[in-house]
């Protein structure tokens, strides 16, 4: 139930007395309709019935939404904002007391929260109705502040925009000069997540128990995460710094061009700090092997795939080519047949350049002179005269190909394009052929 009282009120415009209703607790389980009219920040804006003036009363009232466990409370005075850090301390309660146990479990397991004012309050309640963690949102916005910091921007508000064909948007709104601009900034929900994963860990060892979670809270979290994580990973700067630059790059992953400009600025100074701490660690430089595995994932492992695609769908193609070959040298690579391959065709592809086919053929052979029982080059052999126009070759080689030795790494891809091709030229017999090596495979490696 919602507990008011009514009040009567004098319109600042009109100077006449109208009625309105002042929550103390606004319980959105027993009266959903005041959930909308919080989210919409309209709760506490009362319209007159003479002159139509809309008057903001900014008072303090306490959100409860029992059913997902949150609490949160409005001070706008000093007053109400000591009172709230009284009430929501499952700590004060009365241990004898039966209603006090009860409320005391309560507390502990619910999100309790204190809001400044009516905005807070409406960007809290729609972060919870959207399932969403108001720490990582928190997190996020000083992220992309950082990265937005010449556009002068004060603070960013949690929104969800809409389009005109009904479908949503997760966005932020920034604030200049105390107005709230019209150009938001998106947030994608794969960045929601990186964060989320990134820190969820943290949230429960974080000392700072401040029930305000707002920027400041975030700031505090950050640093904390910082040391957290370089203490974890034992170096300190070096740590950090490829972190921050991490944290910048999955903020903006989406916005293409503004990751690519992230990756160009930072990447030289990434590697080489990885890399020192490589040193220091381990004898030699790191192989291909040692950036799939987990303690080098954190530094750049993960990077690299994603650097990649998103430097070509930025279009920045000459880049990509010189990243990927300083990474090759880097990485003691660049005389491997299938790195230098696979680098090129990448760049090809990204340049939507067909006539480089005989070229990459050339590398394709001399990878192959290396490596002659390669089902993965067999795969890649076919599936190059397949996008090359040429299927009747593709279609001679998979003939040939599909009874190589199995491999456990590449078997499925080689299947795969025996299977396109055979389908294209309708072989029932070999279709059946492959589907019996399939399950040989299987049965090879149980
Ligand atoms: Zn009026």
């Amino acid at each position: 139930m919602a507990r008011y009282e009514v009040q009567k009120i004098v319109c600042e415009n009109c100077g006449r007395q109208h009625k309105v209703k002042i929550y103390d607790v606004v319980d959105v389980r027993r009266d959903p309709k005041l959930k909308k009219k919080v989210i919409k920040d309209e709760l506490q804006l009362s319209r007159c019935p003479f002159c139509g003036e809309f008057t903001r009363l900014d008072y303090d009232l306490t959100y409860i939404d029992p059913s997902n466990m949150i609490t949160i409370s409005l001070a706008n005075t000093k007053d109400m904002y000591h009172e709230a850090l009284e009430t929501l301390d499952p700590r004060l309660l009365d241990e004898d007391d039966p209603e006090d146990v009860l409320l005391k479990a309560y507390l502990e397991n619910s999100v309790r929260r204190i809001v400044r004012n009516s905005t807070q309050l409406a960007e809290k309640a729609l972060i919870f109705d959207k399932g969403l963690d108001d720490r990582v949102i928190e997190i996020i916005k000083v992220i992309y502040a950082k990265l937005k910091e010449n556009d002068g921007i004060e603070d960013m508000v949690f929104n969800i925009g809409e389009f005109s064909d009904g479908s949503t948007e997760m966005c932020f709104l920034p604030l200049k000069d105390g107005v709230m601009q019209n150009d938001p900034y998106p947030l994608k929900e794969s960045t929601y997540l990186l964060t989320e994963n990134e820190y969820m860990d943290l949230f429960t060892s974080f000392p700072n128990t401040n029930l305000e979670v707002d920027r400041d809270w975030a700031e505090a979290f950050l640093d904390y995460a910082g040391e957290m994580q370089a203490e974890e990973h034992e170096v300190d700067e070096d740590a950090k710094f490829v972190n921050e630059v991490m944290n910048k790059y999955y903020a903006v992953m989406d916005d293409e061009p503004e990751a690519a400009k992230v990756i160009k600025e930072n990447w030289e100074e990434v590697m080489n700090r990885v890399l020192k701490k490589w040193d220091t660690e381990k004898d030699g430089r790191p192989t291909l092997e040692d950036l799939e595995n987990d303690d080098y994932e954190t530094y750049l492992g993960n990077w690299l795939g994603d650097i990649d695609m998103t430097l070509g769908n930025a279009k920045e193609h000459a880049f990509r080519m010189d990243f990927s070959e300083n990474l090759l040298n880097v990485l003691d690579l660049s005389d491997d047949p299938l790195m230098y391959y696979n680098t090129r065709r990448s760049y090809m592809e990204s340049l939507g350049e067909v006539q480089g086919f005989d070229k990459m053929m050339n590398y394709l052979y001399d990878w192959k002179k290396e490596d002659s029982d390669s089902a993965y080059l067999a795969a890649t052999e076919i599936f190059e005269y397949e996008m090359n126009q040429q299927p009747e070759k593709a279609y001679e080689l998979a003939k040939e190909y599909m009874y190589m030795p199995l491999k456990k790494s590449c078997d499925d891809w080689l299947f795969d394009s025996c299977e396109n091709i055979f389908s294209e030229y309708n072989d029932q017999k070999r279709l059946k052929e492959i589907k019996k090596r399939r399950k040989e495979k299987i049965r090879f490696y149980e």
